[in-house]
């Protein structure tokens, strides 16, 4: 295959070459057309001439004219013929020599005015131009003047001409060429960069290699900042993932080192009751606890391959009120107070938004001390439910707020706390695909608020 750097110097060079041509063509044409005309309007002036000069002796017969007379309007390469009006020629220049310009202008042994007065000729190897025009005296016809002259001159200039253009294209051919090609690796090395920094990404495995670009933000360089930015991109997510594989694979070997302290004591307690009954409930819970560290993951994964929720048109406010609920019987250290609840139609997956609700008490429960109040509150606003849910407990320093949504952090531990840090990534997730945002407002001291914002669908 044909590389991209002589494609485009072949292309460039045939363009050039091409518009050389035609250019070279039409202006040759041209000039060579100008040129003939203006042979032709001299044969007609100098036949005028001839003709007015022989009209100053009006009675002199034609057949008196000698060649010396004619040979007044001699110029070199002008030849110069007068015939009777029988075609008889009765002078010419001396430069014919015994040569004779044809007589072809007679019809029928008359003068014919229907004749095409220009014709074309060849004496001695050489083009002539020839032009003839009646000599008429008191209304009659007694003769023609022939005038002719060579195209050699022409001739000569033209070749000139195609020899100048014909070197000329040469010229730009080469230079076309060379300066093309390098103008082509000059304007592709950058490109040939690229190549090789893929190359090596692929053959190292390295994503931290860059293309070196100190050029002008041109097109090239706007692909390089482009490419570069996709390789910092995919770094990050590379890295990313491999971060995400190593803390899954470390919360999942806690607990599974734990299942197996328990099984070994089973084992090993046989006969003892109680330490069965505690190993076994053990076993249970961290059982449970992996299980559900399992779910999030395993929707975390099918987020990450693009897949959707199923979203229906529901009542939000009754999610919300049986929320309310279940927390305020299921917490009964804290308090949960529902401050307001109104009817909010809007496209959602009720199941999804339930978990997104109850974690979010879960966590404002979790890290607010016992006896603290957490506040409920559903609202419709501007075509946008917010639904936002506030605690009195530490706080988040702001370090912390950036990363809260990331997988796996954790911050401050308060006691049995049992999260993987997964709980808000997935929150998140799932307000967004309700076209919505979820958002954590805090006050290291003062509390936290957690805000959901969908969007309103008109009420049916
Ligand atoms: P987990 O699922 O382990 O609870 P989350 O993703 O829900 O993890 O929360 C991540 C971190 O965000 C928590 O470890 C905690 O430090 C912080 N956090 C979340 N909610 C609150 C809150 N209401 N008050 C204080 N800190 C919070």
């Amino acid at each position: 295959m044909i590389s991209l750097r002589w494609r485009l110097t072949l292309w460039h060079l045939g363009l050039t070459i091409v518009s050389l041509v035609v250019f070279s063509i039409i202006s040759y044409e041209v000039l060579s057309i100008s040129l003939r005309e203006e042979i032709d309007r001299t044969l007609v002036e100098r036949a005028n001439h001839v003709v007015d000069a022989i009209a100053v002796v009006p009675n002199r017969p034609i057949e008196g004219i000698t060649t010396d007379r004619t040979d007044e309007f001699r110029s070199p390469g002008v030849y110069l013929q007068i015939t009777n009006a029988t075609g008889k020629v009765v002078s010419h220049s001396y430069n014919l020599g015994t040569q004779e310009l044809p007589v072809d202008f007679f019809d029928d042994g008359r003068l014919s005015n229907n004749v095409n007065p220009y014709t074309t000729i060849s004496i001695s190897g050489q083009s002539v131009r020839l032009f003839h025009q009646p000599l008429v005296r008191e209304g009659e016809i007694i003769g023609a003047v022939q005038v002719g002259q060579s195209y050699a001159s022409l001739e000569s200039t033209l070749s000139r001409l195609r020899m100048i253009y014909i070197g000329g294209i040469l010229v730009v051919l080469m230079l076309g060429f060379f300066g093309g090609l390098m103008l082509a690796s000059m304007g592709l090395r950058p490109l040939a960069n690229i190549a090789q920094a893929t190359s090596e990404i692929v053959h190292a495995e390295d994503l931290g290699s860059r293309v070196n670009y100190s050029g002008p933000k041109d097109d090239i360089g706007q692909l390089v900042l482009t490419f570069n930015a996709m390789l910092d991109r995919l770094q990050s997510l590379f890295e990313g993932q491999k971060r995400f594989m190593a803390e899954a694979a470390h919360e999942l070997r806690t607990p599974l080192a734990a299942m197996i302290g328990n099984i070994d004591l089973l084992v090993r307690f046989q006969d003892d009751q109680e330490s069965r009954v505690e190993a076994v409930g053990a076993l249970q819970r961290t059982g449970r606890h992996v299980s559900r560290l399992l779910d999030d993951l395993l929707l975390l994964a099918q987020a990450d391959a693009g897949w959707r929720l199923r979203l229906e048109p529901m009542w939000l406010d009754d999610v919300f009120m049986e929320v309310f609920e279940s927390s305020r019987c299921s917490f009964d250290t804290h308090q949960v107070d529902l401050m307001a609840c109104e009817p909010a139609y809007v496209l959602g997956d009720p199941d999804r938004l339930r978990q997104v609700l109850l974690n979010l008490i879960d966590n404002a429960v979790k890290f607010s001390p016992p006896n603290a109040s957490i506040a409920m509150e559903l609202k419709c606003l501007d075509n946008q439910v917010v639904a936002r849910i506030s605690d009195h407990g530490p706080g988040i320093t702001p370090q912390n707020i950036e990363r809260i949504f990331n997988p796996f952090f954790r911050g401050a531990k308060p006691q049995n706390h049992s999260g993987a840090g997964l709980g808000l990534t997935i929150a998140r997730w799932i307000v967004r695909e309700h076209g919505g945002e979820l958002m954590i407002e805090s006050q290291v001291g003062e509390g936290t608020k957690a805000i959901i914002i969908l969007p309103e669908k008109p009420q049916p």
